[in-house]
């Protein structure tokens, strides 16, 4: 029951331990407890739950959510109940038992907050037990769930209406979602018959992440030299296929890491079990086709790594959304390769829905999404702006952490590079072949393999001509030749370059030609005041461009955020130690106790009283009650050892 004399912001700190809203929550909270339908369109980690939870504690009566996922509302009950929330849910993973005694609590009112599975809805037991309690609030937790143009299109998300329409009293109707397209918040509106909801532009910026692209040559290297500059840290690795999926999962066992995985591929028990070893940080890697995640709250995901990259920014968004929810900093890491593109563009070509017919504009439209994310792999500008600008969102040229900023671009002249790869596509035409790009680089680049030489292709004008350069650099201005219509990629079973009609611009007319490149000495990581370097990026950045260099104004957020704080570690072990006893102890995963932020800032005021703990961010009353004894006791004999041993 909630205490008299409560108000938003005493509850977000007695009972989530939380001082400050977050950007778009107050406004939130503020309509909802005026009565007023809301939209909350935020991106995943933001903060959505709260939103509601918190007028769900203070409005009369029993806030019912509807949400999809078994594993999420188990979850946020969990955290609810820890937080000393009355809460509970009903679906289809309760026993008989179980199930019978939510219903009874309902009847008796003792719940607050009641999350529910779409298609339990409608039964008539549910409004029979609720009986005379009041529900001034119905939430519906990933709303895009209602529509066919979201990702994820539920069809008992369609009576979800209905629902509200046969309560006695219309409740406030919250809709919360991570996805932002104008067409499914339409249909959010529209389907969920929602009466002029607010919907507050919040940034769909997510500080705390950085983003990085990768063009590993090897990418099993590659993902092993990650995990052993990251050692303990807990993270996803997303392949878009189950036997990648297995590959990599074998691979990483192989060196003895903890790692799990998860792939539609598998039956329901194991998918389940994999699932809880990696929130109750028994795994620390999962690794897993894009069918993992939704639902997911754990909030000590340091990294998401894509293995491939995936169809649109959206889901590439949505995923990565998944590191970082504590607010700690974590990375996002995309590993690109041509070859995902040509995956990519044959599944969409080949998509076959058994009841619709191929739908052209709709194969379209996924082509143009592809294009999209594989400007933002390939381009040269901060990526951080590319996806905002995704979600229509501006945002400085500079953001100081994503792989583009930290990389230093010059605009430099490459019109002999180009004449010469040119001319090696042209001279191998001359022979009638066509090859891809490796042999193209190989050639110019002089080596002596067996397939290069067995082919007398050693005698060709152009090989060896570019021995000096680095065969990424090549690369780079290939697919820049490529990209701007000088080369073409035939892609028949296996792609091969080839000239396209504007070629002779190049070899005959001889056109000056300048590009972003990489500054091929390593840069050293950008501190305060140091931007200026970074004046000199080009305003048309488009991928591969052909810059006129022009420059841009200094960015005045252009803010470099620190690593994690530092901390006392060895005192950071014992109380994750102690996290865990407690969690095994509670059947709960650590993330639930704590999360990694809140024993970090324990680490950093070191309470040894009741009182001093609660001013630790995420200790609230209850969780004060709970484990302030056991958190300060520890604290208080490690600062004692500490100080006896000076
Ligand atoms: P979403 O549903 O938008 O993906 P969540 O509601 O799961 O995000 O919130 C993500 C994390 O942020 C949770 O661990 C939550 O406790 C935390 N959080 C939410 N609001 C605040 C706040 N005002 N201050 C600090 N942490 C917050
Ligand atoms: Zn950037």
């Amino acid at each position: 029951m909630s205490k008299p004399g409560l108000n938003k912001q005493s509850v977000l700190q007695e009972y989530f331990g939380y001082d400050r809203f977050r950007p778009g929550q107050e406004e939130l909270i503020d309509a909802i407890l005026t009565g007023r339908d809301v939209m909350a369109v935020m991106p995943t980690g933001a903060g959505k739950s709260l939103c509601y939870q918190i007028p769900a504690i203070l409005l009369e009566g029993l806030t019912v959510v509807i949400s999809p996922l078994i594993s999420l509302m188990k979850d946020q009950v969990s955290a609810l109940r820890e937080a000393g929330v009355a809460a509970a849910y009903l679906n289809s993973s309760l026993e008989g038992a179980e199930y019978g005694e939510v219903l009874r609590g309902l009847a008796l009112g003792t719940f607050r907050i009641l999350y529910i599975a779409p298609e339990r809805l409608l039964r008539e037991d549910l409004l029979e037990q609720i009986g005379d309690t009041p529900i001034p609030l119905v939430v519906i937790d990933e709303a895009h769930c209602v529509s066919q143009w979201g990702h994820d299109f539920r069809p008992s998300y369609r009576r979800i209406a209905e629902f509200i329409q046969g309560l006695p009293v219309r409740p406030c109707v919250a809709a919360c979602t991570a996805t932002a397209t104008a067409k499914v918040k339409e249909d959010i509106q529209s389907l969920l018959e929602l009466r002029n909801p607010l919907s507050p532009v919040t940034s769909f910026d997510r500080q705390n992440l950085y983003f990085g692209i990768e063009k590993p040559k090897r990418k099993p290297e590659a993902l092993l030299e990650f995990m052993e500059k990251h050692p303990q840290q807990s993270g996803i690795v997303y392949c878009s296929t189950r036997k990648a999926v297995e590959e990599i999962w074998e691979l990483l066992g192989r060196h003895r890491l903890a790692v799990t995985r998860y792939h539609a591929g598998l039956d329901d028990r194991e998918r389940h079990e994999n699932q809880d070893d990696f929130i109750y940080d028994r795994k620390t890697i999962m690794v897993a086709t894009n069918a993992f995640g939704m639902g997911i709250n754990k909030s000590n995901v340091s990294f998401v790594i894509h293995y491939n990259m995936p169809k649109n920014i959206e889901s590439y968004y949505q995923e990565v959304g998944r590191a970082g929810r504590d607010g700690e900093p974590a990375e996002c890491i995309l590993f690109y390769s041509g070859q995902d593109v040509r995956i990519n563009t044959y599944l969409i070509n080949n998509h076959n829905d058994e009841e619709a017919e191929r739908d052209e504009e709709q194969v379209a439209h996924n082509l143009e999404l592809l294009k999209q994310m594989t400007f933002y792999a390939t381009g040269t500008d901060c990526l951080r702006s590319r996806l905002l600008a995704y979600f229509d969102e501006k945002s400085p040229n500079y953001c100081g952490n994503c792989s583009n900023c930290k990389t230093v671009y010059e605009s430099t002249d490459i019109t002999l590079e180009a004449q010469k790869i040119i001319s090696c596509v042209y001279r191998l035409k001359e022979r009638g072949r066509n090859f891809g790009k490796l042999m193209i680089i190989d050639i110019l680049r002089g080596s002596k393999t067996n397939k290069i030489t067995s082919q007398g292709f050693d005698t060709l004008s152009t090989y060896g001509i570019m021995a000096d350069t680095s065969a990424h650099r090549i690369r780079n201005i290939l697919d820049a030749l490529i990209s701007q219509g000088y080369l073409m990629v035939d892609a028949g079973e296996y792609p091969v370059v080839d000239l396209t009609p504007r070629f002779r611009e190049i070899t005959v007319e001889k056109k000056p030609l300048s590009m972003m490149l990489p500054k091929e000495t390593p840069p050293t990581v950008p501190g305060e005041g140091s931007a200026d370097r970074f004046l000199e990026r080009s305003a048309d950045q488009k991928f591969g461009s052909f810059a006129v260099t022009r420059t841009f104004e200094k960015s005045k957020s252009a803010g470099i955020l620190p690593d994690k704080d530092p901390v006392d570690e060895v005192l950071l072990t014992k109380l994750k130690d102690l996290r865990r006893e407690l969690a095994q102890a509670g059947k709960v995963p650590a993330y639930i106790v704590f999360s990694d932020a809140s024993l970090r800032d324990m680490c950093r005021k070191q309470p040894t009283t009741k009182a001093a703990f609660l001013g630790v961010s995420g200790v609230g009353e209850v969780k004060m009650e709970k484990y302030g004894d056991a958190f300060t006791t520890l604290i208080g004999e490690y600062r004692g050892k500490e100080e006896y041993g000076r």
